[in-house]
């Protein structure tokens, strides 16, 4: 019998009715003849509640219960879940992380899955059941429960998709599918039928909130077929798929956006051996990502150095780094918390000159001015006034995806 992994993120299971709709999603599946197993979130902004929560009692949380409190929110589901499946006469169990053994890593917050011991739930598949796991969370060697990072239920889904060699991944979610830019600043933003695993990636880590990046790496990995689709609809979603050499590629597939950082600039760091790791070695400690960096030596031997972190984590950097820029004499620290990222992603740019040139004209013509770029074999990426997101997403869809035959 065909084994199918559906997971439902947060808005699907968001109300008891909406459970209920799953749950027979579940039961129509499992009648067409397969084996189901289901991953949940937790309902639509639990963990945010649970986080909220624990922020009342202490600025930082100790992570190790902060981990405890927000799997809690996975347990609920998971149980209404199976209720709900029960009620519809079927038979069903769930399982918390530490029951099916989902074993991590102890970095709490963004555990990584080591292990998955199947064969519990292989077990329960025998016995006719359909079995509900709760995404999101596992335990460490020590039986300490940890969490997986946001968003970290589809990392579960496709982690036990591989683990049990599933035919297919469903990640249900409230959008079709994956869109080539988000439709509320572009209407003619269009689903894709198919998005490859690397584009995938770099749309997430630029704005893109589809999947948690870390599940797409695993699908890639363990080649987990995985169909993102509408828990509110039948159609078909975007199926992620090995790129293949042969696929008439399309030079972009995707623009995105992310509003979630902040820049900082130091002035005049002297142009020695070692500068840029002591300035970023505490921002490393105090686990701050930092996405971009530009550092260019000008001729009076001095260089400026601009990069961005999380706009949650910019004032903890600044502090971090004023202290550093006293003690190598910079000059002086500067701080833009409103600007975004604006993205293009496709595989085509590896075998096409000029697209870089292209949207910069383009930005340009707009009078939008460019700040940072960065860029991959795949991806190119501007930091601009935060203001001018709208326009220059809807200018970019517009002319690489709307009428990329025009180009
Ligand atoms: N409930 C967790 C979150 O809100 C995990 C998930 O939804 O995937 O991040
Ligand atoms: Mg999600």
């Amino acid at each position: 019998m065909p084994l199918i992994v559906q997971k439902y993120g947060g808005t699907s299971v968001g109300t008891v009715e909406r459970i209920s709709e799953v749950a027979k999603r579940v039961l129509v599946t499992k009648q067409g003849g397969n084996q189901v197993v289901v991953v949940v979130s937790a309902m639509a902004g639990e963990t945010n509640k649970l986080l909220a929560l624990a922020h009342q009692l202490s600025e930082m949380p100790d992570e190790r219960e902060r981990d405890v409190l927000l799997a809690a929110g996975e347990q609920v589901s998971t149980a209404l879940l199976t209720l709900a499946l029960k009620s519809l006469g079927e038979r069903a169990r769930s399982f918390l992380g530490h029951q099916v053994r989902i074993e991590t890593d102890s970095s709490y917050g963004r555990a990584r899955i080591k292990s998955i011991d199947s064969n519990r739930i292989l077990r329960a598949l025998k016995d006719g059941e359909i079995v509900v796991v709760a995404g999101f969370q596992g335990v460490d060697e020590e039986d300490n429960i940890t969490t997986l990072g946001r968003g970290g239920s589809d990392t579960s889904a496709v982690a036990i998709a591989a683990a049990l060699n599933a035919e297919v991944c469903e990640i249900y979610t409230d959008v079709e599918g994956v869109f080539t830019t988000d439709p509320n600043i572009c209407p003619t933003a269009k689903k894709l039928d198919r998005i490859f695993h690397e584009e995938m990636i770099e749309m997430a880590s630029t704005g893109a909130r589809v999947l948690q990046i870390r599940s797409v790496e695993l699908a890639m990995k363990f080649s987990v077929p995985v169909h993102i689709r509408s828990s509110f609809s039948e159609a078909p979603g975007t199926w992620l798929v090995e790129e293949d050499q042969a696929m008439d590629s399309v030079l972009v597939s995707g623009v995105t956006y992310d509003k979630n950082e902040a820049k900082i600039t130091l002035l005049k760091v002297p142009d020695r051996p070692g500068l840029a790791a002591q300035i970023f070695s505490p921002i490393a400690e105090a686990n701050i990502v930092v996405d971009m960096i530009i550092q260019n030596a000008s001729e009076d031997g001095t260089t400026d150095l601009t990069f961005t972190v999380p706009k949650a984590d910019y004032k903890k950097a600044i502090a971090l780094v004023e202290k550093t820029a006293s003690v190598i004499q910079a000059k002086g620290v500067t701080v833009d918390p409103n600007i975004a990222k604006v993205s293009i992603v496709g595989v085509g740019m590896r075998t096409h000159a000029g697209v870089a040139a292209k949207m910069f004209q383009l930005l340009a013509r707009e009078g939008v001015n460019i700040e940072m770029i960065s860029t991959s074999e795949i991806k190119i990426s501007v930091v601009i006034d935060e203001k001018y997101t709208e326009l220059a997403v809807r200018v970019l869809h517009d002319a690489f995806i709307e009428n990329q035959g025009n180009l």
